[in-house]
């Protein structure tokens, strides 16, 4: 093969190898960013399950306050009923008795009820923190592999990149000019193979004239419907591809 087609050829193998490289890196905050997310929201349910218990425990302590309020009340008015002087007034006391009594019954409910809720938040704060544990683990395992990968492609990307330097160095200058120019405009391939006459990059076809003359050695030739820099692989590819 032509030897500065072999070498736009490897240009273009590392510029492809640059683009999916850069690419590949750039996606690093978001990938991070996901984690992130993953690892917030478990730390949310745990906060969540806190908030909760938090609030069944207020309101339980809230039920006893008023049910020892209630028991002195009640306290007092047993008191009062051996001091009462009227029928009506004792009438009146001891329906202040049992409703006073019903209150507490129903606070007590109300307490044991709480109780059994606080149960209940407890398993759940136990199983978030839990839960929160497993996905922080899994969370730095999963940035690790990131981070690591990211470097790995950075080294990649920078041998790429010194390769592609060394070849465009080795390139005229007005060859060079032009896989630049055919790059940039058809998305970043400049240079395509041809396989039984047809541009494996626009899917045109050749004439025979211009498809016999990729057999000769002397010339850079381009596709006319892409205008690519074409080639035609050695037989040994031929065979692979
Ligand atoms: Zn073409």
């Amino acid at each position: 093969m032509n030897e500065t087609l072999d070498k736009l050829r490897r240009l273009q193998d590392d510029d492809s190898l640059i683009g999916s490289l850069k690419a590949e890196i750039s996606t690093q905050p978001q990938k991070l960013a996901e984690i992130s997310a993953k690892r917030d929201a478990a730390h949310a349910e745990v906060k969540a399950a806190e908030v909760h218990l938090e609030g069944i425990e207020h309101n339980r302590r809230d039920r006893e306050g008023e049910a020892q309020t209630e028991g002195e009340r009640l306290k007092k008015y047993k008191t009062q009923l051996s001091q009462v002087k009227t029928n009506k007034e004792y009438t009146t006391m001891l329906h202040e008795i049992e409703t006073t009594e019903k209150k507490i019954g129903d606070l007590e409910e109300q307490i044991l009820i709480g109780m059994e809720e606080a149960d209940a938040g407890k398993t759940r704060l136990a199983g978030a923190k839990a839960s929160a544990a497993l996905t922080e683990q899994t969370c730095r395992e999963e940035e690790e592999k990131v981070r690591a990968r990211t470097a790995d492609a950075e080294g990649e990307l920078a041998a790429a990149e010194a390769d592609r330097k060394g070849l465009a160095g080795e390139i005229d200058a007005e060859t060079l000019g032009r896989y630049e120019k055919v790059r940039s405009a058809r998305r970043g391939i400049a240079v395509a193979r041809v396989r039984d006459s047809i541009c494996q990059a626009c899917g045109g076809e050749l004439l025979r004239q211009i498809y016999n003359d990729l057999f000769k050695d002397d010339a850079i030739h381009t596709c006319p419907g892409c205008q690519r820099i074409i080639y035609v692989a050695p037989e040994a590819e031929e065979g692979k591809g």
